[in-house]
């Protein structure tokens, strides 16, 4: 499958220590496009990132708009930290999933995706989580009303697992 990573922008509301946008490796490997640019690739997988996509709605909306417009077979799947899901519901009839990095506050965040997701059922939802933090907070992942959701674990410092194509836009 021909996938490629989008990135709309490197703000983000939080300042992890271990965010991968800040390895010179990672910041070199995105090349800058634009949206003409963009929707004429062909890809089987668009993975739309940041930063913290959320804080950029409207371009956010045209990405997945333009994308599922010209390319309607292709999946698309959005990363974010999750703490603006109102953004998220504007999207979601153009996307296939979502990945939810888990930082903080899980037990609060856990059930306003679960909400989210009772409205967007046709959604694939992913949760990542550091797995330290999965071992301690293992009695709130495992609440059987998250069933749905997968669990991704993921170590500090794998940053560069996808064999991707990346870009700015
Ligand atoms: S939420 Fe994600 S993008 Fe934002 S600083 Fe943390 S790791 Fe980086």
């Amino acid at each position: 499958m021909k996938q490629c990573r989008i990135m709309c922008t490197s703000e983000c509301s939080l300042a992890c220590s271990y965010c991968c946008n800040k390895i010179p490796e990672i910041q070199k490997s995105f090349k800058m496009t634009t949206m003409d640019e963009m929707v004429r690739m062909k890809y089987d997988i668009y993975n739309i990132t940041g930063g913290e996509i959320t804080l950029v709605p409207e371009k956010l909306y045209r990405v997945c708009s333009q994308i599922r417009e010209h390319n309607p077979k292709a999946k698309i799947y959005l990363y974010t930290n999750g703490y603006n899901l109102s953004e998220l519901m504007e999207v979601h009839e153009f996307i296939d999933g979502i990945n939810f990095g888990l930082h903080k506050d899980f037990a609060k965040m856990m059930n306003m995706i679960h909400y989210f997701y009772n409205d967007c059922t046709k959604l694939s939802i992913i949760l990542s989580v550091n797995e330290d933090e999965y071992a301690k907070n293992k009695l709130v992942f495992d609440n059987p009303k998250y069933k749905n959701m997968k669990v991704k674990l993921w170590k500090l410092n794998e940053c560069n697992r996808t064999k991707e194509d990346r870009f700015i836009i």
